[in-house]
């Protein structure tokens, strides 16, 4: 896992995923060396850099063209331009042009989500996976539902993260807020 100082940083672009939760992502989204990932809502590129130095190909979405020179800027950081492809704007109508592929990260959506999951469940490859994470109520029950109606089954984690903070006194733990992350894959029955 590459370390949250090794990310190239803005306070106008939210991210990199954190350290700890890159690592949930990355194992629920069993990336293979063949593999295609889609990355909606790239941000600062956490998911993405990570992504690429384990797929075949990445292809960074996002509506803003901060996130997406951000991403960009990471992803050359850590010589990995030749796997990414950047495309600016909405992950949705994007979606429609692209060919399939195996893993559909989703880390903001813009009250799109439901559809979000349902266009990428058309163009998932079979076994294909699809990771959402979300700090929001609201986005984790919409999640569950759109894969419930997909008749997949979702795998709901939720995390807490507190780190420790060295003080003179010890080590403070510092707690964060806690972040869901669920996914499901694509199975021809609909089961695991
Ligand atoms: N996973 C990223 C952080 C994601 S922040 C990282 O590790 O760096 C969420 C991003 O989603 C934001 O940059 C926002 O612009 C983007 N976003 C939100 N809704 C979107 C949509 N409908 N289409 C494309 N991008 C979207």
């Amino acid at each position: 896992m590459i370390r949250n100082e090794d990310f190239i940083q803005s306070k106008q672009v939210p991210g990199p995923t954190k350290e700890e939760v890159r690592c949930l992502v990355m194992c629920k989204a069993h990336i293979c060396k063949d593999d295609v990932v889609l990355d909606v809502g790239c941000g600062t590129g956490g998911l993405t850099v990570e992504s690429a130095q384990r797929a075949q190909e990445v292809i960074s979405i996002d509506k803003n063209p901060e996130a997406i020179s951000m991403t960009q800027r990471n992803v050359i950081k850590h010589g990995l331009l030749e796997k990414v492809r950047f495309i600016e704007g909405d992950a949705l109508s994007v979606m429609t042009e692209l060919p399939s592929f195996d893993v559909l990260l989703i880390g903001g959506s813009s009250g799109e989500l439901p559809q979000i999951i349902s266009k990428g469940y058309e163009k998932l490859n079979l076994n294909g996976r699809i990771i959402v994470t979300s700090i929001l109520l609201e986005t984790r029950v919409e999640a569950v539902e759109t894969f419930k109606k997909l008749n997949m089954i979702p795998d709901v984690v939720e995390v807490t993260i507190a780190k420790g903070k060295i003080t003179d006194r010890g080590t403070m733990m510092m707690g964060r807020n806690p972040i869901t992350i669920i996914s499901a894959v694509k199975n021809e029955d609909g089961n695991p």
